[in-house]
């Protein structure tokens, strides 16, 4: 538990005692590119010299946690983990950022965490797949099935994701262990600060997790992943089971020869790929979803610009402060990849939401960019033949 650290405590912990000024991770930052009055340097500054106006201003909340100021930073301030203590003392005061979607998505996260209430999120599955309530392979499946409804309007389907990660285990002669009462994994509500409840559904995830004798989960989800893998350990202490992306799993049955693919399925484009913040430099995992790309017949493959440690993020974090810097990193990115491939690849069903978001501009006044956009999980189980 360290839900209550003191201002003290947070500067040690995240070194931002080492901070000498240099705004280096101001000169990175894409939030800073975009709004010249948002600067992390400043933040850090005002911290250090212990003026508390930084829990009153909306820059605590605009930060999109994306740690490529972490990357840059000569000190080794742990930018990321700065701003999430900084939150959660902010919201102990009361103060919070602005909820997008009318903060509907937060209420649903925090309804989940009352144990007393039971889901039922597997009517999804069509009656040919197979999963099992014990095992040793757990697929943890995330809020896609909230996602699906709430953002149909814009055109995602993220259940797609999930009925694909379910024919791509079939097809390997798996049968994943699937949760009817799984909860949300709690990250958005860790990063906007709201400790106690993110601790709720952790220990209620790792209750059920246990219960079903899992000793490998695999998400299709980076924050999901980071959150089992990191802070649930942080927060609550080691956990028995490992847990990995997808994608690291297929890409490592791919190396030993156990996965392969037929060219009569073959995708053909030409494609590039996004790496989530979380699962690139949260996590290092930058080659894996490349391998399996590389091994998709039909996929013509180029680098974005900004890739692997230089990705920028897609934009928007934890159903916070999206405004109108968002939209700008969102469109930049876009014309990125338009200028790159017909096929964005995303290996995150958020950074597919926010990106098909800000195409789907509902003013009319925006720049209309076409590009199609598509998580690789899908693209893996078309490539395998199933029609998703
Ligand atoms: S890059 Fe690091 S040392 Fe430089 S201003 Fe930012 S936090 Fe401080
Ligand atoms: S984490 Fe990302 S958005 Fe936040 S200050 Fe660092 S570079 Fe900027
Ligand atoms: S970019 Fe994401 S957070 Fe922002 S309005 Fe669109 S879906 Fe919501």
């Amino acid at each position: 538990m360290n839900d209550n650290l003191s201002i003290k405590e947070i500067i040690e912990e995240t070194k931002a005692y080492n901070c000498m000024q240099c705004a280096k991770c101001t000169s990175i930052c894409p939030i800073s590119r975009v709004d010249e009055r948002f600067s992390p340097r400043l933040i850090a500054e005002k911290v250090l010299l212990g003026f508390d106006e930084v829990f009153k201003e909306k820059e605590l909340w605009t930060c999109l946690t994306c740690a490529a100021c972490n990357e840059k930073c000569p000190s080794g301030v742990d930018y990321t983990r700065f701003i999430r203590e900084l939150r959660a003392r902010a919201q102990k005061m009361g103060e919070m950022g602005t909820c997008a979607h009318g903060g509907a998505i937060q209420s649903i996260m925090r309804t989940m965490s009352n144990p007393n209430l039971s889901q039922n999120r597997l009517q999804w599955l069509s009656k040919d797949m197979k999963i099992a309530s014990k095992g040793k392979i757990l697929y943890f499946v995330g809020c896609l099935p909230y996602f699906d409804i709430i953002f149909e309007d814009i055109g995602v389907n993220p259940l797609k994701i999930a009925r694909s990660a379910i024919r791509i285990f079939n097809h390997l002669g798996i049968e994943p262990v699937l949760m009817k009462d799984e909860r949300c994994c709690g990250h958005d509500l860790l990063w906007s600060g709201d400790v106690e409840n993110f601790e709720k559904l952790a220990k209620i995830n790792i209750e059920l997790i246990k219960e079903t004798g899992a000793e490998l989960v695999i998400t299709t989800c980076p924050e999901c992943y980071r959150t089992l893998k990191l802070d649930y350990s942080e927060y609550l202490g080691e956990q028995d089971f490992e847990i990995i992306h997808l994608s690291e799993f297929l890409s490592d049955l791919i190396e030993k020869g156990e996965l392969e693919f037929d060219k009569a399925y073959q995708l053909d484009s030409n494609v590039t790929y996004q790496d989530p913040c979380r699962l690139g430099r949260h996590l290092g995992v930058y080659d894996q979803p490349r391998k399996i790309i590389d091994k998709i017949p039909g996929m013509r493959f180029s680098e974005l610009e900004s890739n692997r440690e230089g990705s920028v993020c897609c934009g928007s974090s934890c159903w916070i402060n999206c405004g109108q810097s968002s939209k700008e990193i969102q469109i930049e990115k876009l014309r990125e990849a338009k200028s790159t491939a017909d096929l964005l690849i995303t290996a995150c069903p958020k950074c597919q939401i926010h990106l098909k978001c800000a195409m789907v501009d509902k003013t009319g006044k925006g720049p209309k960019i076409d590009l199609e956009i598509e998580d690789l999980t899908v693209l893996t189980a078309r490539a395998l033949g199933y029609l998703i």
